[in-house]
C-alpha cells in the first residue's frame, strides 16, 4: 500500500515567515518599530498557555513584537473589555487577538465585537466575517487561511472539485467553506456538523476532506475516498491507555489508517498548526500596513 505524502506545514510556515521578513524590515524602517501583536490570555488553560507562548515566540522569530496580556480566570467581562479597548486605542499595537476558549462568564460572541475591526487579526469581528462572506475579505481567519495555503502549495486542484468539511465553527469550518466555494477556488463544498447523517458516506465523496470537528481520530478509512487530499485541523493531547505510563501524545481528528487511502495528508503536529501561526503573523503585518494606509 502506498502511503499518503505528508504536507509539510512546518516547512511552508518557515518559508512564509521568511517572505514576511522584507515587509517587517520595511515597516520597521518606515515607522521606527516592528509590527506588534497583542495577545490576550484569560485564565490558566494549559493548552492556551502553550498556544500563546508559541505565538509570542513566532513573533520574535519573524521580527515582530508580541506582547501577552494576562487576566485571571475570574475576571469580569468589563475587565476584559477595558483591556481590549486599551489595546484598540494604543497606537503601538497593530493586531489584537483574544485567545480562546474563554471562561463561562464571558460571551465569546460579544468579545468579537469589542476588538477594533482594523486590528482584528483573527478575522472574527462581524464586520470582517461579513466582508469574507461577501467575497471581499480584510482579515481571513488564520486556520482556514493556513489550510488554503497548504492546498495551494501542494497544487491541489480545487475548481469544480468536491470538498467536504467536518465542523461549522466560526473559526475554522464555516469560513473555510466560504473560501473554498468562492470564485477563484470554485470548489463544490459540503459542510458537515454533529447533526449530519451518514457522515462517512458524505465524507467519502470528498476529493478534498477537511477534518475540524475536534473529535480525536474521528475520521477513519471508511470516511476517505481513495486518493483524497485530507487536511487534519484537530489537535488533541491523548493520554496513554489505562494504567499505561506512556507519555501524552498529540493526535488529530484523523486516524492514522487514513494514510493508506489519502494521496496527501497533513500531519499532527507539523501540518495546520504552524500554518495557523504563519497566517497570524501575516495578518499582523497586514494590519500594520492597513493602519499606515488609512
Ligand atoms: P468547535 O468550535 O468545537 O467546532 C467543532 C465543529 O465540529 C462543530 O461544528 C461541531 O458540530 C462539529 N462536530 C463535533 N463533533 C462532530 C461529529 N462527531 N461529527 C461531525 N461533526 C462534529 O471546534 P473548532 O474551534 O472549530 O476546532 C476544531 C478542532 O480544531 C479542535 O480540535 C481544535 O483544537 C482544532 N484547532 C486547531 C487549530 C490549529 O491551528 N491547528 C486552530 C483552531 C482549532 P455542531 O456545530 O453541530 O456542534
Amino acid at each position: 500500500v502506498t502511503e499518503a505524502v505528508r504536507m509539510d506545514g512546518s516547512a511552508l510556515a518557515r518559508r512564509i515567515q521568511g517572505e514576511l521578513a522584507d515587509d517587517v524590515a520595511r515597516l520597521k524602517r518606515e515607522r521606527g518599530r516592528a509590527p506588534t501583536l497583542a495577545v490576550v490570555l484569560v485564565g490558566e488553560d494549559p493548552a492556551s498557555q502553550i498556544y500563546v507562548r508559541n505565538k509570542s515566540r513566532a513573533c520574535a522569530a519573524a521580527g515582530l513584537i508580541g506582547t501577552t496580556h494576562h487576566l485571571e480566570t475570574a475576571c469580569s467581562p468589563q475587565q476584559l473589555r477595558a483591556l481590549i479597548e486599551r489595546l484598540n486605542a494604543d497606537p503601538a499595537v497593530d493586531g489584537v487577538l483574544v485567545q480562546l476558549p474563554l471562561p463561562p462568564q464571558i460571551d465569546p460572541v460579544a468579545v468579537r465585537t469589542w476588538v477594533d475591526p482594523y486590528k482584528d487579526v483573527d478575522g472574527l469581528h462581524p464586520e470582517n466575517a461579513g466582508l469574507l462572506a461577501q467575497g471581499a475579505p480584510r482579515f481571513v481567519p488564520c486556520t482556514p487561511a493556513g489550510c488554503l495555503e497548504l492546498l495551494r502549495a501542494y497544487e491541489v486542484p480545487l475548481q469544480g472539485r468536491r470538498a467536504v468539511i467536518i465542523g461549522r465553527s466560526p473559526i475554522v469550518g464555516r469560513p473555510l467553506s466560504i473560501l473554498l466555494s468562492a470564485p477563484g477556488c470554485d470548489a463544490t463544498v459540503t459542510l458537515c456538523h454533529s447533526r449530519s447523517r451518514e457522515l462517512a458516506e458524505v465524507c467519502a465523496q470528498g476529493e478534498i476532506l477537511v477534518a475540524a470537528a475536534g473529535v480525536p481520530l474521528l475520521v477513519r478509512a471508511e470516511h476517505v475516498r481513495e486518493g483524497a487530499v485530507v487536511i487534519d485541523v484537530g489537535i488533541h493531547r491523548l493520554k496513554g491507555d489505562n494504567g499505561s505510563t506512556a507519555p501524552e501524545r498529540l493526535a488529530g481528528d484523523v486516524h492514522p489508517e487514513v494514510a493508506a487511502r489519502a494521496s496527501l495528508l497533513t500531519p499532527v503536529p507539523g501540518g495546520v498548526g504552524p500554518m495557523t501561526i504563519a497566517m497570524l503573523l501575516r495578518n499582523t503585518v497586514q494590519a500594520c500596513q492597513l493602519r499606515e494606509d488609512r
